[in-house]
């Protein structure tokens, strides 16, 4: 589904992240940005490995809420944008704040960098154990807000794993 806010559209699509052909996509990566499982592990075994390479060389972590950019190495995006989002423990633990700054402060990366199009996953809602709803709504009320704000990027698109996932968004 489509939804517009001014001339920027936001897109929700049931797939695999590693295939979006939007300029930038979304990592959902760790503190230590050492390749893990799920999102994460997919990006870096079809990105190959000079993604984990630009990582080591230009940064050393990346704390809870804050983003960091490479190249996309073999993916069809031009840049990945490596954010972390929080584990969920009890949703009163400072989740929602980290939840909607690592959207956030992927979006500015991707205003910095001039990228129009960005694939965002599910953030924290796999391996950090983020209940879908709440996250969902978290993740369209921060771009909603950022794209009514800034104009840009032209298009966010979420793209969800499995129809459980792709439901929940669509329904927030
Ligand atoms: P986190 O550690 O932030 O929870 P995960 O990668 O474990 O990150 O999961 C985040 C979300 O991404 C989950 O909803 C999971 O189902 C989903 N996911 C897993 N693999 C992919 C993929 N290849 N493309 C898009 N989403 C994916």
């Amino acid at each position: 589904m489509k939804v517009t806010i001014g001339d920027c559209v936001i897109e929700l699509v049931q797939g695999d992240i590693t295939e979006q052909d939007t300029e930038a996509i979304v990592n959902a990566a760790n503190e230590e940005l050492i390749p893990g499982g799920g999102v994460d592990g997919a990006i870096h075994r079809k990105g190959g490995p000079a993604i984990l390479k630009e990582l080591r060389e230009k940064y050393t972590r990346c704390p809870t809420g804050e983003a960091v950019i490479t190249g996309g190495g073999n993916l069809k995006a031009k840049y990945v944008i490596h954010t972390v989002g929080p584990i969920y423990k009890d949703g009163k633990s400072g989740e929602p704040e980290l939840l909607r700054k690592a959207y956030e402060n992927s979006l500015k990366l991707a205003l910095e960098y001039g990228i129009s199009s960005i694939s965002f996953p599910s953030l924290s809602t796999g391996a950090y154990g983020y209940p879908i709803e709440e996250a969902s709504i978290i993740a369209l009320s921060t771009v909603i807000e950022f794209l009514k704000k800034h104009k840009a990027p032209d298009l966010v698109r979420f793209v969800l794993w499995g129809e459980k996932n792709y439901k929940a968004f669509e329904k927030t």
